[in-house]
């Protein structure tokens, strides 16, 4: 009897999934490498050599400490150390709503500030609702990957900062390494991402910094926990040391991935990628007339969020895509039938979107 071969895994550069995003095989192969001990100098030299590359990736001076956990892990971080007692949370889609409900998961008050899905809130509906209810933080996601929304941080930033003491908490999960994210520039007082979108790793770390004045209101709160507290993790970061056990292989992938970065031209090198990627699908939907979610200025440039035409059915097309061997999203939540969601994030060419797009051409028609 003959074993039948195992069917070989498709090509890199056809995951086009809004997260996990395609992981490079150089990327992959990085992780193969034999354990090292996290007490063990080998780990703390590997730490060492992250600080400045993250550092750059983040446009900040502040530590970035990277987590074993998926994102939500720091979304709950910021929430644990950064709201007092009270947070408007900006909601526009799930990523945005699971962050407000962190916020009462971890026992704080939150007053939503709601738009309808496809909608980014506006520099002047944040001033108007902070004038209305006092709040001692805000969260928000910066590109909302349920409905492919790119919200202004730096406008939304702003608007936060002539309020006295209110810390801006934001979700940079699908905007960082994709689009510019300027963390110290603007001022945000916490930024993170995860590893399995734009910086295209796969799944299980976080990675986030923190303001000075985040860690200041840390140190006055005293529910922060064990594993998200913001203080000794950045203590054990600014040491070079992990807090706990790490998963060790992907600090491989990262480090693998940072020197990977930097040869593409670092962040700039990488948001100019993004663009072209993005540009081109905003030039297939013209074409096409497959309007987008979102309005003009107001897109992702990791995900694009288009809504199904007349006829048509989200699953079809996916379906349809997967039987070529390509993989995108459909929609998510309560937009799951009416939109598909092409996530051109993290090692994604443009070269590969458009043999991805030849194929849509035939399955929207
Ligand atoms: C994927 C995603 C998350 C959650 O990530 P997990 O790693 O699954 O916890 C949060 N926010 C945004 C915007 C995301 O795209």
């Amino acid at each position: 009897m003959t074993a039948r071969a195992a069917p070989s895994p498709p090509a890199f550069g056809r995951f086009f999934l809004p997260g996990p995003t395609d992981v490079h095989p150089e990327v992959l192969a990085a992780m193969q490498r034999p354990m090292i001990g996290h007490r063990s100098g080998a780990m703390e030299q590997l730490l060492a050599g992250l600080e400045a590359p993250l550092g750059r990736l983040f446009r900040t001076s502040r530590p970035v400490m990277v987590g074993t956990t998926s994102a939500t892990g720091f979304m709950e971080m910021a929430v644990r150390n950064g709201v007092q007692h009270r947070a408007l949370s900006v909601v526009n889609g799930s990523f945005s709503e699971r962050f407000a409900n962190l916020v009462r998961a971890c026992g704080k008050e939150c007053v939503r500030l709601d738009v309808p899905l496809g909608c980014a809130v506006e520099p002047d509906m944040l001033r108007d609702a902070l004038r209305r209810t006092p709040v001692d933080a805000v969260t928000l996601v910066h590109s909302e990957t349920s409905t492919g929304v790119l919200q202004d941080v730096a406008a939304l930033a702003a608007v936060v900062r002539e309020f006295d003491d209110v810390l801006v908490l934001v979700d940079a999960v699908t905007s960082l390494a994709g689009s510019p994210v300027e963390t110290d520039d603007w001022r945000l007082d916490f930024v993170l991402t995860g590893s399995q979108k734009a910086l295209a790793l796969p799944p299980g770390l976080a990675l986030a910094a923190a303001s000075e004045r985040m860690l200041e209101r840390a140190r006055t709160l005293p529910a922060r926990g064990l594993y998200f507290d913001l203080v000794s993790f950045l203590e054990a970061t600014t040491k070079h040391q992990p807090t706990n056990t790490p998963a060790i292989p992907l600090f491989f992938a990262l480090e693998k991935q940072l020197a990977r970065i930097e040869r593409e031209g670092g962040a700039e090198g990488r948001w100019q990628r993004h663009d072209a990627m993005r540009r081109r699908v905003e030039a297939w939907s013209e074409k096409r007339g497959v309007p987008y979610l979102p309005r003009e200025g107001r897109r992702s440039w990791t995900v694009s969020c288009l809504k199904v035409p007349e006829g048509k059915s989200s699953k079809t097309i996916v379906g349809g895509l997967k039987e070529a061997g390509w993989t995108i999203g459909s929609g998510y939540g309560p937009l799951k039938e009416t939109t598909i969601r092409i996530g051109h994030m993290g090692d994604h060419t443009v070269g590969a979107l458009e043999e991805l797009l030849a194929l849509l051409d035939g399955l929207v028609a």
